[in-house]
């Protein structure tokens, strides 16, 4: 089935500019692809056609999956409730160790097979029973006119709008992207402008900027993930730098998530990450204040379940992304009555920790 047409000029990028030479330039991203007529951007999503540069990929998605919010992960948002997840393909960044890098590196055409209208998305989540739409598998900067029309047919449907992003997106661009979104989770994929560099082609200070403007300029539900790769972003000291960073910038209630690595990509050769290196860094950053630190793709009952704070209740039990006990009357403790910072309903959700693939068209 064909897709509906996008509103006219659905698919034409805003963030763009002429520039003297006769190259047009992108100004979604700190890339600042500067583009000849037919060329695509770094990202492949974006390509320049005319005056315009055209996001080609608008309405069309390597493929929908009906996840549990934590997989995002999200575990201060709906816990327990499912999220209907998808990406395109390419991305802005060029992590040599993608963990999704069949997607983030495909070409369109290898990868778009389903399609479907921001509409469509929004009308299949509802009708599902999925709690939010959650832009994912590759970064939703590079498609941003799809996923802010998702968002916003989202949001007359009730549903919330979900954003799992590398944060790398310029500061004009940036306050549009995030009106639409209700939560977000940004990777910080290291505290060193060297790695970014070295490994992601990319630098740190955006993403930076936009862990502090999404914290102290909207009320987007935010939490933190850094992925720790032997030997590259697990030093002590890299660590320490960042907690301190983090409880300066952030504060103490943002969610951070250490997880571990797996050998992909351009990376096969480095091992993965010991679950004392993730229990390490999240002694660390609790030591700096942080109340909510965890420890994710390993099995860590202690590290990957929620602890008041105040009087050491066990909140929300998780084994990966099975919940067990949950211990929260809507935003609070049922030990103390203390307020627990997140987006909680009156209960739990239901969906568990089913992974469901779903095709839209
Ligand atoms: S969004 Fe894509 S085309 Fe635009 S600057 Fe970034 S990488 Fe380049």
């Amino acid at each position: 089935m064909l897709v509906e047409e996008p509103r006219t000029g659905a698919r034409h990028s805003r963030w763009r500019t002429m520039l003297a030479d006769g190259r047009v330039e992108c100004r979604l991203c700190p890339r600042y692809c500067k583009l000849h007529d037919g060329q695509r951007g770094f990202c492949f999503a974006r390509q320049r056609v005319g005056d315009e540069i055209v996001l080609s990929a608008y309405g069309r998605s390597s493929g929908f999956c009906v996840d549990p919010i934590e997989k995002k992960p999200l575990y201060h948002f709906l816990p327990r409730t499912s999220v209907l997840s998808f990406g395109t393909a390419g991305c802005n960044l060029g992590c040599r160790f993608c963990q999704n890098w069949d997607i983030s590196k495909a070409r369109e055409s290898d990868r778009l097979a389903d399609e479907a209208s921001p509409e469509r998305v929004a009308e299949a989540a509802a009708r599902m029973g999925c709690h939010s739409v959650a832009f994912t598998y590759n970064d939703p900067v590079i498609f941003a006119e799809y996923a802010l029309d998702v968002a916003r047919a989202c949001r007359e449907r009730g549903v919330k709008a979900v954003a799992v992003t590398a944060g790398y997106i310029t500061d004009e661009a940036r306050p549009e992207f995030y009106r639409e979104m209700d939560a977000a989770n940004v990777d910080l994929k290291a505290f060193s402008d060297d790695f970014y560099g070295r490994l992601c082609f990319a630098r740190l200070q955006p993403v930076l900027d936009t862990l502090v403007y999404v914290h102290r300029e909207t009320s987007v539900w935010l939490e933190v993930t850094t992925l720790l790769i032997p030997g590259q972003n697990d030093s002590p000291d890299e660590i320490d730098r960042a907690s301190d960073w983090f409880a300066r910038n952030l504060g103490a209630d943002v969610p951070w998530h250490f997880t571990a690595f797996h050998p992909d990509f351009k990376m096969l050769g480095t091992p993965r990450t010991h679950p004392e290196t993730l229990q390490r860094a999240r002694e660390v950053a609790r030591s700096k204040g942080l109340r909510y630190v965890y420890t994710g793709n390993v099995r860590d009952r202690a590290g990957g379940s929620t602890w008041c704070p105040w009087c050491g209740t066990l909140l929300i039990e998780r084994q990966g992304y099975e919940l067990g006990a949950y211990n929260l009357e809507s935003n609070r403790c049922k030990g103390c009555g203390r307020r627990i910072p997140g987006r909680f309903a009156h209960q739990a959700g239901s969906w568990g920790a089913r992974c469901m693939p779903v095709r839209l068209s």
